[in-house]
């Protein structure tokens, strides 16, 4: 009887079955590994997992000092490896990002682990007080992991059917900026002076003077300096409703030809087919590629047959969330670093927990010494921008160097 009833109650839930990703999310194979499991690990243990990650083996490996591939020493001690040809040790991460490493390796990959399981990133201040070190530490060890992936992921030209667009991001426009009532009201329209409208006429001539029609307050023009455009490449999957496999990045200052063949050159094949929106900037694509198709978006975001950017967009949407509500607007000069994470949050969205750990470690290690984030927290910084039409130098943040507070008057 009791059976009976709870069965009636379980008839109607779930009102709606979950399918794709979040499907996936609660199955059982999204979870394979855990924080548990990285406790019940040694120190041991872990270097074992990197070594594999690293070199497939914990046996044969390449010394990082003269590449001699062996079977060298084992120092189980100091868990270090001593060359058999030239007499030097090295350790799992010597000669990767994680080279000079001050923490145990099981706690960096505990807070790796962390990392990696937040859907739109994790905050390094986040982490500081999950694991109880210090912000720089944390700060830095997340940038490695970043460059690892912007370095080794976020490379290589795709093929097939690609979808491409442009992401707005950072620098605030005015209507977020002034003229904004509060208690959530909207902000008014904004409206050119009255002045700048009428027509005025000389008085010694009595030619007329005024504008023919009024200033287009466009984006463009009052774009604030530090505004930026991600584009976003992705190739579509060829398994129905999977969604799209591939994704690529990059940061320019504005949606023009320039940027946007730029980023066309460096990710696409010439076989590609390529799908984007209207935007005049894209009109070079059909000579450059096999096929050029164009979604107006003021009519749909798709024909019914295939042609849509909405992959693209999917992807912006994650971005977005990154930027606005995760890393709470990221500076500007690493803004490309933040693009390349959200690419791979976006494309291992149905690996599971382990599986993630291991995809990320695999590209992280893979890149060698860090280029970027080595001496970071001794003032040695990098000074340029990556733009995808070419790196520029990027104004150091904070005060200048030599500076001193005046004195009170
Ligand atoms: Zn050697």
């Amino acid at each position: 009887m009791e059976l009976a009833a709870s069965g009636a109650g379980r008839k109607n839930f779930p009102l709606r079955k979950r399918t794709g990703t979040a499907a996936f999310h609660l199955s059982r194979e999204a979870v394979d590994f855990g924080q548990d499991d990285l406790e019940k690990m040694s120190e041991r243990d872990a270097v074992g997992l990197l070594a594999q990650v690293n070199w497939g083996s914990a046996k044969e490996m390449p010394c990082p000092h003269c590449g001699t591939i062996d079977t060298h020493y084992w120092r189980s001690r100091e868990l270090r490896w001593k060359c058999k040809c030239c007499g030097k040790t090295f350790s799992v991460t010597s000669g990767t990002v994680f080279h000079d490493r001050k923490l145990p390796l099981k706690k960096i990959l505990k807070i790796v682990y962390g990392w990696v399981n937040g859907a739109s990133g994790k905050p390094a201040l986040q982490l500081r007080r999950d694991w109880n070190v210090s912000y720089p530490t944390v700060f830095t060890l997340l940038h490695k992991l970043r460059e690892g992936l912007a370095r080794g992921f976020n490379t290589g030209m795709l093929s097939g059917v690609q979808e491409m667009d442009g992401l707005d991001l950072l620098g605030r426009r005015y209507k977020e900026k002034r003229n904004r009532p509060q208690r959530g009201k909207k902000a008014a329209k904004p409206t050119l002076p009255e002045e700048l409208l009428r027509e005025r006429i000389d008085p010694e001539t009595g030619e007329i003077f005024g504008p023919e029609k009024p200033i287009k307050l466009d984006k463009t023009a009052r774009q604030p300096a530090d505004r930026r455009l991600l584009l976003v490449m992705r190739r579509r999957g060829t398994s129905k409703g999977k969604g799209a496999s591939d994704t690529r990045v990059a940061i320019a200052i504005t949606e023009s030809a320039t940027s946007v063949m730029a980023m066309a050159k460096r990710f696409a094949s010439t076989e590609s087919s390529i799908v984007s929106d209207e935007d005049p900037a894209y009109s070079g694509f059909r000579q450059l590629f096999n096929e050029h198709r164009t979604i107006n978006h003021s009519e749909g975001y798709s024909d019914g047959r295939g042609t849509s950017s909405n992959q693209a967009e999917s992807f912006n949407a994650r971005m977005k969330r990154l930027v606005r509500g995760i890393y709470l607007n990221p500076s500007v000069k690493y803004l490309h670093s933040y693009a390349a994470e959200a690419a791979w949050r976006e494309d291992t969205r149905r690996m599971s927990t382990g599986k993630k750990l291991r995809h990320l470690l695999g590209f992280v290690m893979s890149v060698g010494i860090s280029a970027w984030w080595k001496g970071y927290t001794h003032g040695e910084h990098r000074s340029t921008e990556l733009l995808v039409t070419g790196d520029r130098p990027a104004p150091p943040r904070g005060r200048p160097k030599g500076w001193t507070p005046k004195a009170p008057r």
